[in-house]
């Protein structure tokens, strides 16, 4: 598998090969149990039932880590924080933004484009719970190290959504740009910047769980700051 992550030629061939990936046993269990089962409401659609890629701008300047797909939002649709709670209060910031074409992603097939952004996982399957354990989080570190390669060209800023993304971005920061990550690390805020010699800089943001925006701990202005400051950070207009 890590072979096969550091093969991948551009990220067409890697969205190709992480699909296919069944490395992590109880993973390739849930998210295929999941798509038979399905949620009474997507009853009669197919889910995707895989692992989840990353989607948006192969020139991407601006990337943002998430944690894992959820189980009926991405897991279903097969398109990374689509078709779920969580993906209508990102995308709706990021077309605020100016950073999507339209505010909702429903659908692959939705018409929906990102600009000068890049979304993916540290973990690209659905995990119960939405807990990966640290075993599956070092399975999947490969995928998103390649990723992050083969956008390094244009790749200015990492916003972490969440406490698990921004501890996922200091061995990658190791892994693809050869810098020992700082000691002790930063702690994650929301809000948070960090900011290195020639790699990108990284900023904190809560997830945009239901958790966290239902109960207004995130709110819309808020996530507006971060992309705000992000687009600062990586020149985008
Ligand atoms: S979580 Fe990552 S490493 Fe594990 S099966 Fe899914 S894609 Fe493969």
């Amino acid at each position: 598998m890590v072979e096969r992550a550091a093969r991948a030629t551009d990220l067409a061939d890697l969205d190709s090969a992480v699909s296919d990936c069944f490395a992590c046993p109880r993973l390739v269990d849930w998210r295929e149990e999941v798509a038979r089962t399905r949620r009474a409401a997507f009853r009669d659609q197919r889910y995707w039932g895989r692992p989840v890629p990353g989607f948006g701008d192969p020139d991407a300047r601006i990337a943002i880590l998430g944690l894992a797909p959820a189980a009926h939002g991405g897991n279903r649709t097969g398109r990374i924080f689509t078709g779920d709670r969580s993906g209508d209060v990102l995308f709706a910031a990021l077309h605020r933004a100016g950073l999507a074409n339209q505010p909702t992603s429903v659908a692959l097939d939705d018409g929906l484009t990102l600009r000068d952004t890049r979304i993916f996982a540290g973990v690209r399957c659905a995990p119960p719970e939405n807990k990966p354990t640290p075993q599956e989080r070092d399975n999947c570190a490969p995928w998103l190290r390649r990723e992050v390669t083969l956008i390094r060209p244009t790749l200015r800023v990492v916003v972490a959504l969440g406490a698990f993304a921004w501890a996922a971005w200091w061995p990658t920061l190791r892994q693809v740009y050869g810098l020992r990550p700082p000691s002790p690390r930063p702690a994650f805020a929301h809000g948070a910047h960090w900011s290195g010699t020639a790699v990108p800089d990284l900023l904190g943001s809560y997830h945009v769980s239901q958790q966290n925006t239902f109960t207004g701990r995130l709110t819309p202005g808020m996530l507006d700051d971060v992309f705000a400051r992000a687009k600062q950070l990586a020149g985008v207009d």
